[in-house]
Order: C-alpha cells, then structure tokens, then sequence
C-alpha cells in the first residue's frame, strides 16, 4: 500500500487510503470499465448542494450498507460545498466495492468520460472510522478542479491534500488544531531531498503530495498579504471550480492559475509556480507557521493571536459565506 512512487496513470487520481502515509498506490482500474459498470446499475440517488450523486455498490449491499454509505456521502459533499460553495460537479457518479475488511480506499477518481470515482470499503468499517474519515473528502476536492496534465499532478494531489481538512475543519468536522497538526507533522515530507528536480519534475509521493501542498500553503499567504487581506486562497480555487465546472475539464496549469490569480487581482499563482516547478526550492515551512502563529508546545499544537498572520490563520478553518 504505501508505494512511494508515483506511477503512470491513465488520468486517474489514484491514492492508498486509510495509511497514515498518503501513499499513491497503483489502480488497477480501467476508467472505461468502471463508466461501464456505473451505467449498468444505480443503487442510490440523491442531490447535495447542487450535485446530483449516482452510486453503484457491488457487493451485494443490505439496506443497512446503503444508509451508511449515504450519510457518509452526504457528510463529505456537505464539507466540499462549504468550501466551493457548492458541491464540486453538477453530476458525480461514484461506484463502491464492498469487501469483508474494516478499511477506507483506495480510491481513484476520473474526469472522463464522465465525473467518477471507485471507492473501495469494508463492510466491518466502524462507525467513527466512517465518521471520521478523510478519504470520501479528498476524492470530493479532486473533482472540483479541472484535470490537468500527469506532470502537474503535484497541483491537483497538493490540492486535495490541502484542502480537505480546512473545507471539513470549516464544516466543523475538525478543529483547527487538528487541521494544523497535519501542517506541522506532514508537510516537512514535501520538502526536496537530494536528487530532487522542481515539482513538475520529481514526481516521489513526498513531493506530490506534500511538496504540492506546501504549494497552496505558501499560496495562502502571499495572496493575502499581496491583496493587503482581501483576498484569500479560498477566493481563487472557487473561481477556478466555477469556471472549469470541475474535473470533466482538461485545463493546462497556465490557464488554471490564470483564473484563480484574476479572481485575486494578482499573480501570486503563477509566480509561485514559475518559482517551484523546475528547481528543487527548500521552504522555510517554520517561518510560514510562525507567522501564522502555529507552533507545537510539548507535542500539542499552540496558536499565538499576536501572530502577524493571527487573523488569517483564523479565516481559514472558518465557514465563509457561498460568493
Ligand atoms: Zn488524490
């Protein structure tokens, strides 16, 4: 499962879930075969915030299964409409494959020919482990942003990672020291090592995925001290969702960045991109969280509202208003 390598995909998003590592792990998956298997049955169908929700189970699901995996859905789209303002697509079809495990993933999501993802789950799965999952969320962010191409898929993965737990935190689905926590213990994993190229070049799940989200971190920052605090990151990705309409779209990063960075009325995007994408930059991670006033005291994580970015650092784990 915890394949520290980033495979050649067929535009699937692929991750390993459930591993306290996010490891990509290869799929199997033939997206034409699983649009096949999602046109051939329907086993539930529902509207959240906007998105029309398909889903096929395989594994002979009881009622009981089907009410789970319900609630389950609708508590994750619940959290990416908080974030984008609406649920990611107008149209999702997922297909989940139940197994006799306890577990959470893999999971892979597409954007051809339709919008769709295959989830696996085990029908022994607890009840916190459903409530308290990440997986279903993260697949959610994937599909509200356009597809670009494999060597950008720092940027899309970097997105998911982090994303997900600031749209559940702003759901009050996490608490802000939890989505920090991640931050602090995770995101020194995306930092280069030796060898390592630009993002666009070196494609370790360390770089993909937490060298991705460093990316939208350091993204954060810059666009709100670059717009003296008017805009936020938030701002930009809505845009990007709202203009591409989701993962059906096949956008390059230059026309993804050229968006968000319009909405923002600036060029944060892009010069961060242009600065990461060849070279191997080491962030001063620390200095980011410090100015966000995030710290970790004697292993538990500590905000300073003396912070120079206090007020940011508040605003992102906070529910803004649908624009
Ligand atoms: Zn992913």
């Amino acid at each position: 499962m915890k394949r520290r390598r980033f495979l050649q995909w067929a535009g699937g998003l692929t991750i390993a879930a459930s591993s306290p590592l996010r490891a990509i792990a290869q799929s199997d998956d033939d997206p034409q075969d699983i649009y096949n298997r999602l046109k051939q049955s329907l086993d539930l169908r529902f509207v959240v915030a906007g998105g029309n929700i398909d889903v096929a189970i395989a594994g002979n699901a009881s009622p009981l299964d089907k009410h789970r995996i319900e609630v389950w859905i609708r508590r994750s789209a619940s959290a990416i409409a908080a974030y984008f303002g609406r649920f990611s697509v107008a149209h999702w079809s997922l297909l989940v494959t139940l197994n006799e495990g306890d577990h959470i993933g893999p999971a892979t999501t597409w954007g051809h020919p339709t919008s769709m993802t295959h989830i696996a789950l085990g029908r022994n799965v607890s009840e916190s482990a459903l409530h308290d999952d990440w997986v279903m969320v993260h697949e959610m962010t994937h599909l509200a942003l356009p597809t670009l191409p494999q060597r950008n898929a720092w940027f899309m993965e970097g997105n998911a990672t982090y994303v997900e737990p600031i749209a559940r935190a702003q759901w009050g689905q996490l608490t802000p020291q939890e989505v920090w926590r991640w931050a602090v213990d995770d995101m020194p994993k995306g930092q280069p090592h030796d060898g390592d190229e630009g993002l666009d070049h070196t494609h370790t799940w360390g770089r993909t995925y937490w060298g991705g989200a460093m990316y939208w971190l350091l993204a954060e920052i810059a666009i709100y001290k670059n717009s003296g605090g008017r805009y936020r990151l938030q701002d930009a990705l809505r845009a990007i969702h709202s203009e591409s309409g989701g993962n059906t779209s096949f956008w390059s990063v230059e026309q993804t960045i050229l968006v968000g960075d319009a909405a923002v009325q600036g060029d944060t995007l892009s010069s961060l991109y242009r600065e990461l994408k060849d070279r191997p930059v080491a962030i001063d991670l620390h200095g980011a969280l410090q100015q966000l006033g995030i710290s970790e005291v004697d292993g538990a994580i500590r905000f300073d509202d003396r912070a120079p970015l206090a007020e940011l650092r508040r605003s992102i784990t906070t529910l803004q208003a649908p624009t």
